[in-house]
């Protein structure tokens, strides 16, 4: 059976007896397309405005109860998710493959994080909720507790169906929340697959809603939820435009906010970097995903001691990649997401041809308009096009001489979130690490997410962190009780 086919199998499974889900007329319907054929997979009712505002009913009920709960028997439930979900782990990465495009092997991967988000917030649930200790009053003793913030809204995006939402809804429930979650429009199948697991595991329907809307439904969304008072909190992954809205918008009703968005990723390689090394995590940095994640590398500077001898072998590394459907067998990038991202990455390589970049390599133009074909760029100092978040296969390479100059250059972007070094001498590479303003730094490593570790970025590039320690922390309130 073709991979197409075997997650064709596991969407009618789980859609199956949940025929809420399956659009009755066209005119309120959401198509979700195959990015590497453009063949439509399923069409979706849309949830009307009504919809959501039950649906946030629901969750306040539900929370209420669920908050009550022991941290273990939510633990357990939670445990019950990750169990199922692992049982249709190969079926979860082939729906992921269908409708985003990525890789199948990079949507195994996907569905490994998110097993493990499920697992760690899980883990977490018991985890000594507060403190107490002598008060700054005589014989009194003061207590600080955490509590869940109540009603949570989500949203995510398509880039990474699956472990977006896991890295959200999984700490968000096991810190005793309830969630409303609004998936990226191109992607709502996954999505639709983790709740269907998460009911059968025994989360309420009522305690994590789903609603299913285009574009235009996501601002309706997101105007629901920050004039209602009961939604406590926001949780967004996306680009820092809409961050900028969300952040607008919570004025309404102080809605707590938890923002990842963009980055623009330096990528250095110091004169003295593994070579081998430094060409692979160049590579896999830039193209995973076709480019499309947030954490990409979006500036490559090489000492130019080394530029030359890189540039050449970076260059017959990306020559060496497979194009193509992300279910063929080797298939390193994979499509673009949708025609407007398409359009975004050709306006900016458009930028790059206007501003004197050198086109250095470009791959055979793809069969259709979602393969593009990924290239590469010797890019001059002044080039401005790269203060864009690139978001597609074009790889920036910018020559350097001095560490000084070069850590100036990274951090002149409003951007904060991932960068990355490679170099042999760890007094320079750590030195590096702490001039550079990001919230996240790789040193000759790029896979640099994991439930375990705090994620997230510092500028504009969001505010607050997912996973690691605090993971649950950031969906609860501090409570202090001073006892006289
Ligand atoms: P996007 O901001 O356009 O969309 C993200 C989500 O927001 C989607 O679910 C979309 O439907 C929703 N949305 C769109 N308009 C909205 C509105 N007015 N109100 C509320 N929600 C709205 O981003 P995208 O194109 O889906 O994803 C790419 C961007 O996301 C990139 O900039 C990337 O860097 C960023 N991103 C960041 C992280 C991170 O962890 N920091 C992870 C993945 C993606």
């Amino acid at each position: 059976m073709s991979g197409a086919c075997f997650a064709l199998k596991f969407l009618d499974t789980i859609l199956h007896g949940q025929s809420s889900w399956m659009a009755r007329d066209g005119a309120h319907a959401l198509s979700v397309d195959d990015p590497a054929t453009g063949a439509l997979i399923a069409s979706l009712a849309i949830t009307t405005k009504a919809q959501i505002c039950a649906k946030i009913d629901q969750v306040s009920i539900a929370q209420a109860l669920w908050a009550e709960m022991t941290a273990s028997a939510r633990q357990n439930i939670l445990r019950k998710w990750h169990d199922l979900a692992q049982k249709h782990e190969g079926e979860l990465a082939a729906l992921l493959t269908l409708e985003q495009g990525k890789p199948l092997s990079e949507a195994k991967a996907e569905i490994s994080s998110s097993l493990k988000n499920i697992l760690w917030s899980a883990g977490l649930c018991e985890r000594k909720n507060g403190y107490e200790e002598k008060s700054h009053i005589n014989g009194a003793l003061n207590e600080v507790h955490y509590e869940p913030v109540g009603v949570v809204a989500a949203i995510t995006p398509w880039n990474f169906p699956s472990a977006m939402i896991t890295r959200k809804v999984a700490p968000a429930l096991a810190a005793g929340c309830g969630v409303i979650l609004k998936p990226a429009e191109d992607t709502p199948l996954s999505a639709i697959a983790l709740a269907k697991l998460a009911y059968d595991a025994g989360i309420p329907r009522g305690l994590f809603a789903l609603v299913i809307t285009n574009r235009e439904g996501a601002a309706e969304f997101s105007d629901v939820v920050f004039s209602d008072k009961r939604v406590r909190m926001v949780s967004f992954t996306g680009s820092t435009a809409i961050g900028k809205t969300l952040i607008a918008s919570s004025a309404q009703n102080v809605t707590k906010l938890s923002l990842e968005l963009g980055g623009n990723a330096p990528f250095i390689i110091c004169a003295d970097a593994d070579l081998d090394k430094a060409v692979e995590g160049a590579f896999a940095s830039k193209f995973r995903n076709a480019g499309q994640t947030c954490i990409c590398a979006n500036r490559i500077y090489v000492h130019a001691d080394i530029y030359d001898v890189f540039m050449e072998r970076f260059v017959a590394r990306v020559r060496a990649a497979k194009i193509g459907n992300g279910f063929e067998d080797g298939v390193e990038i994979g499509p673009l997401i949708n025609e407007r991202a398409q359009q975004n990455v050709q306006n900016f390589i458009k930028k790059l041809d206007s501003e004197g970049a050198q086109k250095i390599y470009a791959a055979q133009p793809g069969l259709t308009w979602s393969f593009l074909p990924p290239m590469v760029y010797a890019c001059a100092e002044d080039c401005s096009a790269t203060q864009q978040e690139i978001f597609g296969p074009i790889a920036c390479v910018y020559k350097f001489d001095s560490y000084e100059d070069v850590v100036q250059k990274a951090n002149e972007t409003d951007y904060g979130l991932a960068a990355y070094i490679y170099a042999k001498d760890s007094k320079l590479s750590t030195g590096l690490a702490k001039a550079l303003q990001f919230g996240m730094v790789g040193i000759n490593e790029t896979r640099i997410s994991d439930a375990s570790i705090p994620f997230g970025g510092v500028k504009q590039s969001g505010i607050g962190r997912e996973g690691g320690y605090d993971s649950l922390k950031n969906f609860m309130v501090t409570k202090f009780i001073c006892k006289a």
